[in-house]
């Protein structure tokens, strides 16, 4: 067995960019689960990682040789309104490991105790949110979605103290990076315009290696992380996710989703949809959420402006010309998943129209996002009958125009229905990470300590695009009494 090697360079960053934290001791570390095929991804034994030695890391109490934990610091606007000082308040930075493919990935503690950066909170996690982040951040990494992701989860033996006393839990979240819009928000609001610009320099040495260091490197980076945060926004709205706090704390450089805190996939398509118990004003509504993007870059943006040279006037136009581009890039995005979503391999200018008529229908007839799309991807074979999810999903007569608009949209295209059907299934999942299941499945494990709902789960979401007979449960969206419609982060 082999430890984990670690290359951290976000240690070798100036020391304004974080605080060291030392490990500190939970009761008895248990092991939930660990990700034997992401391990192997990053080239760390699997074998170690659930041994006593590797536990005891997921648990924050001894680190392996190289490890150098952090906790970084950070700002944001959470709901609108700026925070100056957020930071990993619950969550350590053990350190980074470089794939043989030459990728860097940071392994980081979610819940591992108290750091400078607490703010009066403990710096654990009930057992509930890390069950959630694990099974949701896996399934959209099966679904294609950037995303981070659940390397292992353990119990800490201790108890934590929310709405009465919990399971404490450990996450070990994999992600690029954990550099977010309010990490340099954080560094333009204090003035400290040297790290601003050493941080942007690192962003675009990790993400962006393509920008060389020309004179526009900063507006260059803008415009990269836009397209891959637009990117990723269409790929949400199109499998309906609702990701609930789009904090800019919460939306990372990278262009990776992150922070599976009050998210839910829609069952029963609603443009309104909202989970998150605290937000109560509907600002992560699913319908905002490209809106939101676009706000957050723009706080992206203004943070940047300190960096781009003495010219105000010069800055602040280049700045609003780059964001004027977001609903464009969207759009593109947007268009080209979609696309694939509806069986086309053409473009055609009504295209987005169709799209459109679709959405309008699902949502006044409030019709499950998922089958609908499965049920799409069955008749598109030829056949009105038998499919993969026939027996749970029927269109209503209410789209007959609609797909026979469809149909004739299709047969433009020069593609076999086999062909077609094949295109829709490999990007129409049948299994998501339902809310209900999602719930269900937590709550066996907290109330009864029992983990194989959990297990199972996670496991069939690894391929959610695959149709399985005997799963149908999975499938299934949940009964009038089986809906969840808030989710609470827990924290
Ligand atoms: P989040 O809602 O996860 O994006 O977290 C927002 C901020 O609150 C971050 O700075 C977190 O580190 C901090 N935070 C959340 N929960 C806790 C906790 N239990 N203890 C300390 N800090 C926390
Ligand atoms: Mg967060």
């Amino acid at each position: 067995m082999r430890p984990i090697s670690f290359d951290n360079s976000y240690v070798r960053l100036p020391n304004t960019f974080y605080r060291r934290v030392s490990p500190s001791d939970v009761s008895k570390p248990e092991l939930i689960r660990v990700n034997r095929q992401l391990a192997d991804e990053l080239d760390i034994d699997a074998e170690w990682l659930a041994s006593d030695e590797g536990i005891s890391m997921m648990a924050g109490c001894e680190m392996p040789n190289g490890a150098d934990p952090i906790a970084a610091v950070y700002a944001g606007h959470q709901f609108g309104h700026y925070v100056p000082r957020l930071g990993d308040g619950r969550a350590m930075l053990v350190g980074e490991v470089i794939t043989s493919r030459h990728s860097r990935f940071d392994i980081q503690l979610k819940g591992s105790g108290p750091t400078p950066y607490s703010r009066g909170g403990d710096g654990r996690s009930p057992l509930g949110p890390v069950l959630r982040e694990y099974i949701v951040s896996e399934a959209m990494y099966h679904l294609g979605i950037p995303t981070t992701r659940s390397l292992g989860a353990i119990l800490t033996g201790d108890k934590v103290i929310r709405e009465g006393k919990l399971p404490g839990a450990i996450l070990t979240r994999v992600a690029r990076s954990h550099i977010r819009i309010g990490t340099h928000q954080y560094f333009a609001a204090y003035g400290d315009f040297e790290s601003l610009n050493s941080l942007v320099k690192y962003v675009v040495d990790r993400h962006y290696p393509e920008i060389n260091e020309s004179q526009e490197y900063v507006l260059e980076m803008l415009s990269s992380v836009m397209a891959r945060q637009a990117d990723l926004v269409a790929r949400w709205q199109l499998v309906g996710f609702v990701h609930g706090v789009m904090n800019t704390d919460n939306m990372m450089l990278s262009g990776e989703t992150v922070d599976y805190g009050p998210c839910a996939f829609i069952d029963g398509f609603d443009e309104h949809a909202v989970y998150s118990s605290i937000d109560r004003g509907g600002r992560y509504a699913y319908r905002n959420q490209p809106g939101i993007c676009h706000w957050n870059l723009a706080c992206l943006a203004q943070a940047l402006l300190p960096i781009l040279g003495d010219d105000k006037g010069k800055a602040l136009g280049d700045l609003e010309n780059t964001l004027s581009l977001f609903p464009d890039l969207y759009s593109r995005s947007y268009q080209k998943h979609a696309r694939k979503k509806f069986g086309l391999v053409t473009e055609e200018k009504d295209d987005d129209d169709l799209f459109v008529k679709f959405f309008g229908i699902l949502n006044s007839e409030k019709d499950d996002f998922t089958l609908a799309f499965r049920r799409l991807s069955d008749i598109s074979g030829g056949s009105d009958g038998v499919g993969n999810v026939s027996d749970l999903f029927q269109f209503s007569s209410r789209y007959r125009d609609w797909i026979s608009r469809w149909k004739d949209r299709c047969n433009r295209d020069d593609t076999s229905e086999k062909d077609r059907q094949a295109l829709m299934y490999s990007v129409n999942p049948i299994y998501i990470a339902r809310n209900h299941i999602v719930e269900g499945a937590i709550n066996i494990a907290v109330e009864e300590g029992e983990y194989g709902p959990f297990n199972d789960f996670v496991d069939v979401l690894k391929f959610p695009y695959l149709y399985r007979s005997g799963l149908d449960y999975y499938a299934t969206p949940p009964s009038d009494d089986q809906l969840v419609t808030r989710t609470f982060c827990g924290t």
